[in-house]
C-alpha cells in the first residue's frame, strides 16, 4: 500500500511537492510549514536547554515541565484538569501521537472512520495497523459533513473516530452539531475519539477552539493530540502531545516506547516555555496568520479560481475549474512552470472513490511571508488554460 509500482517507497505528496519546488524555484505552497521562526523566547529557551547539557534522554512520558505546562495550557484554554503524571504523553510530534493511538488500539478488521479529504497519515496509519479505513465525505464547495452519511459510517466494528479540527487540507471547522455528533455517535458504538488539534491555536476571526473532549460524554473516551510545530513554527522540532484519560494513555505509551522511546530533550523545554506564552501573544499570533489567509485568498479570487474561505489552519482550497482546468493533480505538476508555484491536489487526501469530488481543487498553504504570498499571487494571475 505504501510502495510505488516499483515496489520502492512512495514519497508523500508534500516530499513530493517540496522537490518540485525546489527543483524548479517556485514559490512553495505545497507542504505546510512557516518561512519565519516562532518566538525568540522559544527559541532562546531551546538554547539554554541545550548548554545546561539537557541533551541526553530524557524522561518515557516527557519533561516535567512540559507535562505540566501541557496540563496547564489545556485548563487555561479549555478548563480541562488533567494529572500532568498520568495523563499527558510528550510524543515524536503529533504524528508519533497518532501513530501510537493507532497502532495500539486498533486490532486486524477493526474499522476507524475519518473525514475525506483527510491528512494522508491517517489512511497510512490505519493500514499499517491492519485496520479498515471508513471515510465521510466533505462536500464542497463549503466542506459540509452530512449527519446521515456520518451516522453510516460507524459499525460495531468501529474502534476510532479520528477528528481534524481545525481541518488540513480544507482550512475549515466543525459546526457544533456535527461535533457532538460525532461524540454521541462514539459513544453508541463504544468506539475512542481521537482528536488531532495541531490547529487549534490558529482559528480566524476571533473565534475558540472547542476540544471535542469538552462535550458531554466525550472527556471519558477521548485521546486529544496537539503539537508545538504550528503553534510556534517550530515544525522541525517534532515535539507534540497526547491528553486521555490513564488506562488510554497507558496503552498509547506501550507503543510508543518502542517507536521512538523519547525525542527532542532540547525541544521539550523549550515548547514548555511556549506553552506559558501571555494570551495576548496568542491572539496575535491568530490575527496575524489571518490577514496571510486573507492575502492569498484575494490573490486566487483575483485570478479567477473559485475559493473556499478558510476559517482557520495554515491552508486554503482553490478550485481551478472556473479558470478550465479539470485535474489539480496535472495542474499541479504544471503549475512551477504556469505560474511558479506549488500547491497540492486535493485529491491527494482522498482514496481514490472520493478523488473525483475534488478532482479540480488545490491545497494552497499561507503560512509565509507578505512578499511570498505576492509572489504568488503575481504568478497566478496570469493562469489560463
Ligand atoms: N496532523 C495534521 C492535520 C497536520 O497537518 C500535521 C502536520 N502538519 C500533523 C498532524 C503532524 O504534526 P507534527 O509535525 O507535529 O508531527
Ligand atoms: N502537515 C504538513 C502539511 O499538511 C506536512 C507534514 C509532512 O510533510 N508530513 O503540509
Amino acid at each position: 500500500m505504501l510502495l510505488d509500482e516499483t515496489g520502492r517507497a512512495a514519497p508523500t505528496i508534500f516530499a513530493e511537492m517540496s522537490a518540485l519546488a525546489a527543483r524548479t524555484g517556485a514559490v512553495n505552497l505545497g507542504q505546510g510549514f512557516p518561512d519565519e521562526d516562532g518566538p525568540r523566547a522559544v527559541l532562546d529557551a531551546a538554547h539554554a536547554a541545550l548548554d545546561a547539557g539537557r541533551n541526553q534522554y530524557p524522561p518515557g512520558r516527557g519533561v516535567p515541565e512540559l507535562l505540566d505546562a501541557v496540563a496547564e495550557h489545556q485548563r487555561r484554554f479549555y478548563g480541562i484538569d488533567l494529572d500532568p503524571a498520568r495523563e499527558v504523553l510528550v510524543t515524536a510530534g503529533a504524528t508519533e501521537a497518532l501513530a501510537a493511538t493507532i497502532l495500539a488500539l486498533v486490532d486486524d478488521g477493526d474499522e476507524v472512520v475519518t473525514l475525506e479529504p483527510f491528512y494522508d497519515a491517517y489512511g497510512a496509519l490505519v493500514g499499517l495497523a491492519g485496520g479498515v479505513h471508513r471515510t465521510v465525505a466533505m462536500h464542497g464547495p463549503e466542506f459540509v459533513v452530512d449527519h446521515d452519511e456520518l451516522r453510516a459510517a460507524f459499525s460495531s466494528r468501529t474502534a476510532l473516530v479520528v477528528v481534524n479540527d481545525p481541518h488540513n487540507p480544507t482550512g475549515t471547522v466543525l459546526d457544533a452539531a456535527t461535533r457532538q455528533l460525532i461524540v454521541d455517535l462514539a459513544r453508541q458504538h463504544d468506539a475512542v475519539v481521537v482528536t488531532d488539534e495541531v490547529y487549534e491555536h490558529l482559528l480566524f476571526d476571533g473565534a475558540a477552539h472547542v476540544p471535542l473532549s469538552t462535550l458531554p460524554g466525550a472527556a471519558e473516551r477521548t485521546l486529544s493530540i496537539s503539537s508545538g510545530g504550528k503553534t510556534f513554527s517550530t515544525t522541525g522540532w517534532k515535539i507534540g502531545w497526547l491528553t486521555g484519560p490513564e488506562h488510554l494513555v497507558s496503552r498509547v505509551l506501550t507503543v510508543k516506547q518502542y517507536l521512538t522511546f523519547v525525542n527532542g530533550s532540547v525541544f521539550q523545554p523549550a515548547i514548555a516555555v511556549g506553552l506559558g506564552l501571555p494570551d495576548e501573544w496568542y491572539r496575535q499570533l491568530a490575527a496575524g496568520l489571518q490577514r496571510k489567509a486573507e492575502l492569498l485568498t484575494e490573490g486566487l479570487l483575483a485570478a479567477g479560481f473559485s475559493v473556499a474561505p478558510s476559517r482557520g489552519g495554515y491552508f486554503v482550497v482553490a478550485d481551478a475549474a472556473p479558470l478550465g482546468f479539470d485535474d489539480a493533480a496535472d495542474l499541479c505538476r504544471r503549475l512551477p512552470e504556469l505560474a511558479g508555484v506549488v500547491g497540492v491536489p486535493v485529491s491527494a487526501f482522498c482514496h481514490e472513490e472520493a478523488a473525483a469530488e475534488h478532482a479540480s481543487r488545490i491545497r494552497f498553504a499561507f503560512c509565509k511571508r507578505t512578499e511570498v504570498l505576492e509572489r504568488a499571487a503575481r504568478g497566478l494571475a496570469g493562469l489560463r488554460v
